[in-house]
């Protein structure tokens, strides 16, 4: 086989791999499947018009084929970035700009050993800006993107080999460079464990784009009741001396149904997402929130104390209570009832943990809705609150330090 088979046989592989990353692209409609099906495309046209040499005219086989060869390898890294969710920048098209300097060179443009060099000097370049993309992320996949980095740096010191040997040997066609055949080896081994290690990410993504969704409620984005479980677990044997406790806090919209009803269930669906906005977010990182199921939510959070349970409960509770949810013509406004179970993190049942914020829960309704209740053992007991002493209009300020009243109340509840 000579050299001109193999670069035919390549491009054919290429164009396979073209066609199966567009059906891909087709069907998932991700941006870096179709910039990598352009790429491999490109790519499989630049090496057959390379292997066409001598059949067509040389501006073709070599200015046009090499160009097209080196916009490949910057799609190529063009999808990368787009895989990791970043922006493409213009440094992508190093390579190209680098061929294309040198053809406008007539000393590189009419030498087979300097052309030679240049090509394998712009490859090295593009090899380096796709292995520092691919190690610079340290996200998942990160063993994955090493080893897929360790193959295109062989294929780096195969650029660099070549273009040594082109210095030394001065070949003046592919048929002269005694050595070319060598170093087709290792560059189509660096392909195809290149394609393959690429292969591998894709699959890896899919598998985190399942797992995500698994856990994930599709109408608020929260965790759904499965992912606050398996949150729960971790969290339980997180070592945070600091934070002893485990608080499970149940909460349930107060009449929701009548929303649904006077509202539409539209209507009800926004107050669902509005509620778990302002559960995200009043959360500030501190644990997780999420969904049980229909109008009921949860989040699960390490705490110092009883306290510190209650205020984030409460603060929710607030946060929601002072908002008006727009939906469609009409202005919503909606309260929420809690109940708020704790146990010592390494002793924590969640089974145990959930009843007994169901019962806090129940005391909070029966109690008339709109409130959070803790379970103290025996019984729940309702957390004494700010907004319920009439104090609407006063300034933040004291409205803030009668929570701390109330909270100051809540302790010695707490110690009895
Ligand atoms: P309470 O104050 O006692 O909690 O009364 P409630 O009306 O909130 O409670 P109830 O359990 O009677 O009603 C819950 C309603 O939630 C009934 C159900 O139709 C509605 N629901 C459940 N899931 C969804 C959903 O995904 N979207 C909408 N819009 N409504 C839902
Ligand atoms: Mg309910
Ligand atoms: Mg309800």
């Amino acid at each position: 086989m000579d050299i001109l088979t193999g670069l035919l046989i390549w491009s054919v592989e290429a164009m396979t791999l073209a066609v199966l990353l567009f059906s891909r692209w087709f069907h998932e409609r991700d941006d870096f499947y179709l910039t990598w099906g352009c790429g491999f495309a490109l790519h499989s046209l630049g090496v057959a018009l390379v292997a066409l040499r001598g059949d067509i005219p040389d501006f073709l086989s070599i200015q046009i084929a090499n160009t097209v060869i080196f916009v490949a390898i910057g799609l190529w890294i063009a999808g990368l970035l787009q895989f990791d969710r970043e922006p493409v920048q213009g440094f992508v098209a190093i390579p190209a700009l680098i061929w294309i300097a040198g053809m406008l060179l007539d000393p590189i443009r009419e030498n087979f050993a300097n052309r030679v060099v240049l090509y394998n000097a712009a490859a090295m370049v593009g090899y380096a800006i796709m292995i520092g993309t691919l190690v610079r992320n340290n996200g998942p996949s990160r063993s994955t993107r090493r080893f897929m980095a360790s193959f295109i740096s062989v294929q780096f010191l195969a650029n660099g080999a070549s273009a040594v040997l082109a210095v030394v040997n001065r070949p003046t066609s592919f048929a002269t460079a005694p050595n070319a055949m060598w170093l087709f080896f290792p560059a189509a081994f660096c392909f195809v464990a290149g394609i393959m290690s690429g292969a591998k990410l894709l699959t890896e993504r899919s598998e985190e784009k399942l797992k995500t969704l698994a856990v994930t409620d599709p109408l608020t984005g929260v965790l759904n009741r499965r992912g606050l479980i398996d949150e729960f677990h971790g969290l339980r044997i997180v070592q945070k001396a600091e934070k002893p406790l485990i608080a499970f806090l149940h909460f349930d919209l107060d009449g929701f149904k009548q929303i649904n009803d006077r509202c539409g269930h539209q209507a009800g669906d926004a107050v669902l997402v509005a509620f778990s906005q302002v559960g995200q977010t009043s959360l500030r990182g501190r644990g997780f929130f999420g969904r049980m199921g229909g109008e009921e939510f949860a989040s699960i959070v390490r705490v110092g104390d009883m306290i510190e349970a209650a205020s984030i409960a409460e603060a929710i509770r607030l946060t929601l209570k002072r908002q008006v949810i727009a939906a469609g013509e009409h202005r919503i406004k909606v309260t929420v009832s809690a109940g708020i179970a704790l146990a010592t993190a390494g002793e924590a049942d969640l089974d145990q943990l959930l009843s007994a914020a169901d019962r806090a829960l129940y005391t909070a309704k029966e109690s008339g809705r709109d409130r959070t209740a803790i379970d103290t053992g025996a019984e729940a007991s309702i957390i004494p609150a700010a907004d319920r002493q009439g104090e609407d209009e006063a300034p933040t300020d004291i409205r803030a330090n009668r929570q701390v009243a109330a909270l100051k109340r809540l302790t010695a509840l707490g110690k009895r």
